[in-house]
């Protein structure tokens, strides 16, 4: 119990800290929240969103998973999503993977890790479309590495085929969608995907990542 009193403990110093240098802090914050960005984040507890893209509170509307999916039939995203869109109107929804995932690395072996198994089937899936182009490098660091890249692109792909963004893309509206790895070792973000703003590019991005052929919009 000492580590979670100690947690608590932070917690007060850092409202003390934060009304001592702005007494209005807490105000505005009660009055509602208007972020920019929606961030889908890995659980992983080494990829804080907040601090590598140095956002305060109030500037992220974040929704985390394990192998940070955009899974088609998970509601809880598809909720944070349309809210995100509709009623905040975020300009930007950013899917961030980060190198050495252990979802990810599930996702490329057999079956056996329990209810996560279900979890990463889409996952399962890009690997499986992939398999020869990863089977043919050096280890399973370069592996890994690999299918986080190709599980991001194809993670965005999924979110653009939501009907939320599809709704707001026909209206011409935002949300701009992109795709970022977050690299352990030297704390950088790498931009895999960006600018998707509308179907015709979100369909260029399938191709990309999957041997798939689009069905044609009738
Ligand atoms: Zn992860």
């Amino acid at each position: 119990m000492q580590n979670y009193h100690k947690m608590l403990e932070n917690n007060r110093a850092w409202a003390a800290r934060v009304l001592k240098d702005d007494t209005g802090y807490f105000g505005r914050h009660e009055a509602g929240q208007r972020p920019h960005f929606f961030f889908i984040g890995c659980c992983d507890s080494r990829v804080p969103a907040e601090l590598l893209l140095g956002a305060g509170p109030g500037e992220l509307f974040t929704y985390r998973n394990i192998a940070n999916q955009a899974h088609p039939n998970d509601l809880g995203m598809l909720s944070a999503l349309e809210y995100a869109v509709e009623f905040l109107d975020v300009k930007h929804v950013m899917v961030c993977g980060h190198h050495g995932c252990g979802g990810v690395k599930a996702a490329m072996g057999p079956h056996g890790h329990g209810v996560v198994d279900h979890w990463l089937h889409v996952v399962r899936d890009v690997y499986r479309w992939h398999e020869e182009e990863l089977e043919a490098l050096p280890d399973d660091v370069a592996r890994t590495h690999r299918m986080v890249e190709l599980n991001v692109i194809e993670q965005v792909f999924q979110l653009s085929r939501t009907p939320v963004v599809q709704r707001a893309w026909a209206k011409g509206q935002r949300p701009i969608l992109h795709g970022l790895v977050y690299d352990l070792h030297d704390g950088l973000l790498n931009e895999l995907v960006t600018g998707v703003d509308s179907d015709e590019k979100a369909r260029l991005l399938g191709a990309r990542v999957t041997s798939r052929s689009m069905p044609q919009r009738t």
